[in-house]
């Protein structure tokens, strides 16, 4: 058997493409625009590239874009004050402070201080909250977690039933998909750095989402034969034979595990761009709560 490749970016296209139609379509009708501001914080190369990605996506699809960036040592008062000043300005609907900060920043206060109607990332703790609410809806549901789940879906439009194994149990990714796949009748297991017998549970999954961030841990031989299996992480492997000097792999063993699963989403080209695709889905939602 060979998997079926779930194509992220080209998911993600179709959903960007959508996003911009709905764009022009308020342009022409002289409705508001959405606007995005980003805030980075410090100079770590990896957020720099994320954050320009987001503002050159934002472009494209029409979004308007408020960058903002601060020095490494920026204080935590300086950081909450734009905050506020952003929370207050009615050009801008989303607004997406890139983590991890700085270490001498406090994420918990930064986070808790985005207007949760302007928390397109889903992750303030009153949508997080409401995510883990039988009848109640989040303002924002989290971007990466939203992608993982169109991806299933891509691939199998009723999960109900199934079980499902997370592999991480982070606030931005891990536990709120566990959240999202048990909206979706599935029953999710989160697994840990403490869990017993991965492998055991994994066996037993009829989906697999890995976000734990340690290249190849998912072996080809622990995937049930026909499973989902979704690669969230990211992970650099030096590679000298690349221009950057690295490559990019997942949490799964790909090569392996592509000879057990129904389907299966790579790394690069799989969740990466499908988050990016939901955080302009949330922003373009933001205009509801305008
Ligand atoms: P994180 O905060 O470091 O969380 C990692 C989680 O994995 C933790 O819960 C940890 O357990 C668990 N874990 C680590 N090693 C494990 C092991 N050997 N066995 C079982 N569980 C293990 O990371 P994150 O922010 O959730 O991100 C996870 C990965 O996804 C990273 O590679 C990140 O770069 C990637 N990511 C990708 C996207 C995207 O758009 N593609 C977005 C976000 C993150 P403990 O809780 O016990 O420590």
């Amino acid at each position: 058997m060979t998997a079926e490749i779930i194509d992220g970016k080209k998911l993600a296209e179709t959903i960007k493409q959508e996003i911009k139609t709905a764009i022009e379509a308020r342009l022409q009708a002289d409705l508001p625009i959405p606007g995005l501001a980003t805030v980075l914080v410090g100079n770590d190369p990896a957020s720099r590239t994320y954050v320009a990605n987001k503002i050159k996506t934002t472009a494209a699809l029409g979004i308007r874009s408020y960058s903002y960036e601060l020095e490494e040592d920026c204080p935590q008062e300086k950081l909450l004050d734009l905050i506020h000043e952003l929370n207050e300005n009615p050009d801008v609907q989303g607004i997406l402070v890139q983590l991890p900060l700085p270490d001498h920043l406090s994420e918990d206060e930064v986070l808790h201080a985005i207007s949760p109607k302007k928390d397109v990332d889903g992750i303030h703790p009153y949508n997080a909250g409401l995510l883990t609410r039988k009848y109640s809806e989040p303002l924002f549901y989290p971007c990466t977690p939203s992608g993982v789940i169109r991806m299933i879906q891509s691939v199998c439009p009723d999960i109900s039933g199934m079980k499902a194994a997370v592999i991480g149990r982070s606030s931005i990714v891990g536990m709120p998909t566990a959240m999202m796949l048990s909206r979706c009748n599935a029953t999710p297991t989160i697994c840990h750095s403490y869990t017993k017998n991965l492998d055991e549970i994994c066996r037993e999954s009829d989906i697999i989402v890995a976000a734990a961030g340690s290249p190849g841990l998912i072996r080809g031989n622990w995937i049930k034969p026909g499973a989902i299996i979704i690669d969230v992480g990211i992970n650099h492997i030096p590679d000298e034979s690349k221009p950057r000097g690295y490559r990019l792999v997942g949490d799964v063993e790909f090569e392996e595990a592509v000879k057990y699963a129904g389907a299966i989403s790579p790394v690069p080209g799989g969740v990466g761009p499908m988050t990016i695709a939901m955080l302009m889905a949330n922003t373009l939602k933001a205009i509801e709560y305008r």
